[in-house]
């Protein structure tokens, strides 16, 4: 996982050692020795997460992670806070400043490296779906803001995971003021309790008995219906292995015993707040793209959405140093298909073509009907020996079953040819890309159809 992370300290040695520590993981370090200029780093350039020290002459580090939660440029930078202070109190301030986590200094390097990593997948999705939503909207800066209002309208709605009485009704008490808490004491039940119903988190407590509560939150972050629900980890002092294995599996984040109330109640609501944002960025993005990016016969997306948003995909895959491929395919003697059955039958094939890609691509991929009987798929952070394995998998299922159609006619037997290009140095916009790839795809038609040719690099 490549990503530039930007340490904020004013004692240098503090930001050597950091620099070091980070560096030695392959991440890219960025540094600034006092507030003003952290700021003016995140306004210029793309900044993954901010390590902020919070004892700084001028401009401390609670008004630091202000400024920047308050600006929608950088409003989604995760800011972990590092502090000499380990005050319950100085955490809260944070929290509500609106830092996504906390370390102690003297920082220790597996809790460093862990939290890092953690908080890059955050950022990674929101990113994500950052720019689908500014790709199908264009949004304007009001609605950013909008997105970005950290109120809660509503009570949060949480489930907690805790085997004791006791325990389940202080925790309830300290979330009253903000959340309608359900308390279950049994694990298994709580997994199908959560794919039931819509929480906005689901806090787990290590004092199970007889289940391990990693299986728990793996579980929850298996489940389709569950796997945006963050999960917040309640472990015992000195837990450290069980909290970094918690981290790597996609746990957002933890609290360890004895619980303050204040610092439950924030980052319960730093997690809430997410998600909400989240969910409203998933919401528009789905809304807006079914309305106008949407290829009316297939439901794929369309040309016009293809054009906006491989633009975004390749400026970042070029700034960040990362593969990025895409296929073209095209059914082939679709015409003869049209001529014989006629353009009903066309359509029905196209559909049933558009499903077959839907269910070959991966999550991150974006599969597009380019036009007529042709098929872009772009796969970012895909290089083009996996970007051959998806598309020949796409190619075997289109020849493997027989098109049938609603006419009840002789099922089809078709295939198709994919032509695939990965950006390389020289290759400088989408469009050469796009080139590329339709060369190798009418190379491809040429060579006797039915395969797929990867573009020369
Ligand atoms: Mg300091």
């Amino acid at each position: 996982m490549t990503a530039r992370i930007l340490v904020v300290d004013d004692i240098p040695a503090n930001v050597k050692l950091l620099e070091a520590r980070l560096m030695a993981e392959y991440f890219d370090v960025l540094t600034a020795s006092n507030g003003r200029d952290a700021l003016d780093i995140c306004d210029r350039t793309q900044v993954d997460v901010i390590l902020l020290d919070i004892m700084m002459p001028d401009m401390d580090g609670f008004e630091v992670c202000e400024r920047l939660k308050s600006n929608p440029r950088t409003a989604d930078i995760p800011v972990v806070m590092v502090t000499a202070l380990d005050q319950p109190s100085d955490r809260v301030r944070g929290l509500k400043a609106g830092a996504d986590d906390f370390l102690t200094k003297p920082v220790n390097d597996l809790q460093l490296i862990s939290r890092v990593k953690s908080l890059v997948r955050l950022k990674t999705l929101t990113d994500e779906l950052r720019i689908r939503h500014y790709s199908t909207r264009q949004a304007g800066i009001d609605d950013m803001l909008r997105l970005q209002d950290g109120r809660l309208e509503e009570q949060a709605q949480v489930l907690l995971v805790d085997s004791r009485g006791a325990s389940q009704e202080r925790i309830i008490k300290a979330l009253k003021p903000i959340a309608e808490v359900s308390a279950m004491s049994d694990p298994q039940a709580a997994v199908f309790e959560a794919a039931e119903n819509g929480f906005d988190l689901v806090i787990v407590n290590c004092n199970l008995d007889d289940y391990d509560p990693l299986r728990l939150c793996s579980q929850i972050r298996s489940l389709e219906r569950t796997r945006f629900i963050p999960i917040l980890l309640i472990t015992e002092q000195g837990d450290e292995q069980m909290i970094i294995r918690a981290l790597d599996l996609g746990v957002n984040d933890y609290i360890v015993r004895p619980l303050d109330p204040n610092e439950l109640v924030a980052r319960a609501l730093t997690q809430v707040r997410r998600k909400r944002y989240n969910d409203r960025l998933r919401h528009s993005v789905r809304q807006t793209i079914e309305l106008a990016v949407t290829d009316g016969l297939t439901g794929l997306h369309n040309r016009r959405y293809l054009d906006t948003h491989l633009r975004t995909l390749f400026a970042r895959a070029k700034v960040r140093g990362r593969p990025l491929t895409i296929c073209i395919t095209d059914i082939d003697r679709f015409k003869q298909v049209n001529d014989v059955y006629g353009h009903d039958a066309g359509d029905e094939v196209l559909k049933e073509f558009a499903g077959r890609i839907r269910s070959t691509v991966r999550g991150a991929d974006l599969a597009c009907r380019f036009g007529g009987e042709e098929f872009v798929v772009v796969m970012p952070d895909t290089p083009a020996e996996v970007a051959a394995t998806v598309a020949e998998r796409l190619r075997g299922m289109i020849e493997a079953r027989p098109f049938q159609l609603r006419s009840g006619e002789t099922p089809l037997m078709l295939t198709a040819s994919m032509g695939i290009a990965t950006l390389v140095p020289g290759v400088d916009t989408p469009e050469q890309l796009l080139k590329q790839a339709d060369r190798a795809l009418y190379e491809a038609k040429n060579s006797g159809r039915n395969r797929v040719v990867a573009a020369a690099a």
